[in-house]
Order: structure tokens, then sequence, then C-alpha cells
């Protein structure tokens, strides 16, 4: 998969050749475009990587949430508000939340960090399947599903640590949905 380029237009599969500044690969045959050098590509994705990654980490340390419970009011921080929702009988709720906002976005990104440094085959093969199904729409499903459960207990507000969630969220989305596959490919081989 890593060496081949099937073209998308005459389905003739070639070489996979690197590319220099400002170059594309173009089809032998029919002449159309295989694929291009995105300028600092590298460079993006390790941005991403380690600010998606302090992000994350800004939204488990600090609060995210602010509750007023009959004149009290209570910091949440990620970590609590998965505890709140577990304590609360929100079992399957706040497992999903764990692992679709918490756990694979950290793996994902550590993983990602990883790969802009060493040629590691493994996390490699991870990026690969949690791209394929971790997805950014699973993210967003799982911070909704909290949000509505937790909003139903009382006056809510946001709080400092939300804002790296809206950070992690970004970098998620980019390096998720416009990142592709064949560029962590990229990456890996630059580092063998
Ligand atoms: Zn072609």
């Amino acid at each position: 998969m890593e060496d081949i380029v099937i073209c998308s237009k005459c389905e003739t599969p070639q070489k996979r050749v690197k590319l220099k500044k400002g170059e594309r690969a173009i089809c032998y045959y029919c002449g159309s475009e295989l694929y291009k050098y995105i300028p600092r590509l590298r460079e993006k994705i390790l941005v991403s990587s380690l600010s998606g990654f302090l992000m994350m980490l800004l939204g488990l340390i600090f609060p995210i949430l602010q509750f007023n419970i009959g004149g009290m009011s209570k910091d949440f921080n990620l970590i609590d508000t998965i505890k709140f929702l577990i304590e609360n009988g929100y079992l399957v709720v706040g497992v999903f939340t764990l692992f679709s906002v918490v756990l694979f976005p950290l793996i994902f990104f550590f993983l990602v960090i990883k790969l802009n440094f060493l040629a590691d085959k493994k996390a490699l093969e991870i990026i690969t399947h949690l791209q394929e199904w971790m997805a950014f729409d699973i993210f967003v499903v799982g911070i909704l599903v909290a949000m509505i459960k937790i909003f139903s207990y009382g006056e809510i507000m946001f709080s400092v640590g939300f804002v790296g969630f809206i950070g992690a969220f970004i970098a998620l989305f980019f390096l998720t949905s416009i990142v592709k596959v064949e560029y962590y490919w990229e990456l890996y081989y630059k580092n063998v």
C-alpha cells in the first residue's frame, strides 16, 4: 500500500516517488494528478498533535464546568464529570465519554507526536486503526451525550478547562479529517 499509488482516473498502479517543494506526482499514463506536496505538512502535524495533547491535559487538570446545585457551586474537571455521570447511573454514557473524549484522543495525539520523531510501525498501525473508526464525529457525539445528561442536573457554567477542550477539538479535526492516512505513512518513511 505504501509504495504503490493507484491513479484514481485510469486505475493504473505506479510506484510512489518522493516529492519536493511545489511538486505534484502525475500519472504516467493519463496525466492526472496522483498526489501533491503539502507545504510544511510535517510541522503542521507536529504542532497540531502537540497542542492537541496539551489542550487535552488542560481540560483534565482545570475545571471544565461549574455546577450550581442547591446554592452551592462546585468545579468539575473532565474526570470529575465522568465520575459524576457514572455515580448517577449513567455508566454507559460515562464509559463512552471516557473512551471517546479522553482516552482515544490522548492516545492518538501521543502516537502522532511519537511518529514525528520515530519510525514506530506499531504507532503507525494504531493511528491507522484509530483514524478509521474513532474519527472526529465520535468525539463530538461523546461530548454532546455527556452534556445533555449533565445539563439536566441544574445550573451549569463553562470554566477555563473548556477552552482546552475546544482546542483539542480543532486539533483532532485537523488530524483525522484533513490529514489523510497516507500522510502518516509518509511521515513514517521519512524517519525510517
Ligand atoms: Zn492515470
